[in-house]
């Protein structure tokens, strides 16, 4: 699809399972006897769908997280295409979604990115209507209800069952028209720099009713290496909604798939001694988490997809046990059950 796909750029910025709490992604197979507070390590993977290629890309990249027993997150767009991938897809579309049933047990939780990373969705008549308000600008729209979120969110989150799939969290998805770029201008003038705050509590309400697949649940906004973190936006006895701050940006070929835009030393240099990561390590910071975007990801035709095997390789050997992958929403889980990053220690 030749839709323009952006970050964000708008700065101001199972039923909630024990599985989920007892058994997490092993936090810490390294020494136990380390006295040292880990440094989590997770990324985000935007844009993931079959189109951009295929779906045994998909299969490799989970493959590749298990053997390595990393953790992360991948977004799933079950609109893209214009209708529900859930309801009548292609072979690639069906082959796809298979694997997104298998990304949890290989370590990659699944966003939800809303549900076309376009116009919003027409559930009823299974399509996108032309001219619709982009998803993204509309998550930041003040006059949208709590009741709109969470119907809108239910029916992607219902279309997610539909295709054997529990979502984990939310992505904003990014949009650089100029539509959204005006809308986006004229709300920051009027003090609108942020989600609406019935966004949260809309997925508040929804994780409480199950919908997601943990108690806890971690979006990605805004990203920033210096004045990032992990804010609870929404709050209620263990349920809790989060904007879990990347603190380290695509080096990877962002939605691009740009090969100038590929760089595995920003992450660790081949000597372990430089690299956000490190910095993060060194800084004692709870985590280190980029963000990445499957066009330039994937292993079919993505230019990063060497350097992101050579970042973990190089974190394995220089790192070992001073970090613990975790996938987002183990990190929000965690933090929400010990009150803080304690668990850490
Ligand atoms: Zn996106
Ligand atoms: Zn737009």
């Amino acid at each position: 699809m030749s839709r323009r796909f952006n970050r964000r750029r708008f700065v101001g910025s199972l039923t909630a399972s024990m599985a989920s709490f007892g058994a997490p992604w092993p936090l810490g197979y390294g020494s136990e006897s380390s006295r040292q507070r880990k440094t989590i390590l997770s990324f985000y993977c935007d844009d993931t769908s079959p189109y951009v290629a295929g779906a045994e890309a998909f299969g490799t990249f989970l493959d590749f997280c298990a053997e390595q027993r990393i953790a992360a997150e991948s977004s799933c767009i079950l609109g893209m295409d214009g209708h529900s991938m859930a309801r009548n897809s292609n072979e690639q579309g069906q082959a796809f979604l298979l694997q997104v049933q298998r990304a949890w047990q290989c370590g990659v939780g699944t966003h939800l990115e809303l549900m076309t990373h376009h116009g919003l969705f027409d559930f009823k008549a299974n399509r996108e209507p032309e001219g619709a308000v982009h998803e993204g600008l509309w998550l930041y729209e003040p006059a949208v209800t709590e009741g709109e979120y969470e119907h809108y969110l239910r029916d992607i989150l219902a279309e997610g069952e539909r295709a054997g799939i529990k979502f984990t969290g939310l992505t904003c998805p990014g949009c650089g028209c100029k539509t959204c770029q005006q809308r986006y201008a004229a709300l920051r003038a009027s003090g609108h720099s942020t989600p609406n705050l019935a966004l949260w509590q809309a997925l508040l309400s929804l994780a409480k009713k199950g919908k997601f697949r943990s108690r806890t649940v971690p979006c990605f906004f805004d990203s920033s290496e210096k004045e990032y973190g992990l804010h609870r936006k929404a709050n209620d006895g263990r349920w809790a909604v989060f904007d879990l701050m990347p603190n380290a940006m695509d080096h990877f070929g962002i939605w691009e798939n740009n090969p100038d835009r590929v760089n595995a030393d920003y992450y660790i240099t081949a000597d372990g001694k430089s690299g956000v990561i490190i910095r993060h390590v060194e800084a004692k910071s709870p985590y280190c988490i980029w963000y990445s975007h499957w066009q330039g990801l994937n292993p079919a035709k993505g230019v990063g997809w060497r350097a992101f095997t050579t970042v973990v390789e190089r974190i394995r050997r220089h790192l070992g046990d001073r970090v613990v992958w975790m996938r987002p929403s183990d990190i929000t889980d965690r933090y929400q059950q010990s009150g803080g990053w304690g668990f850490l220690d």
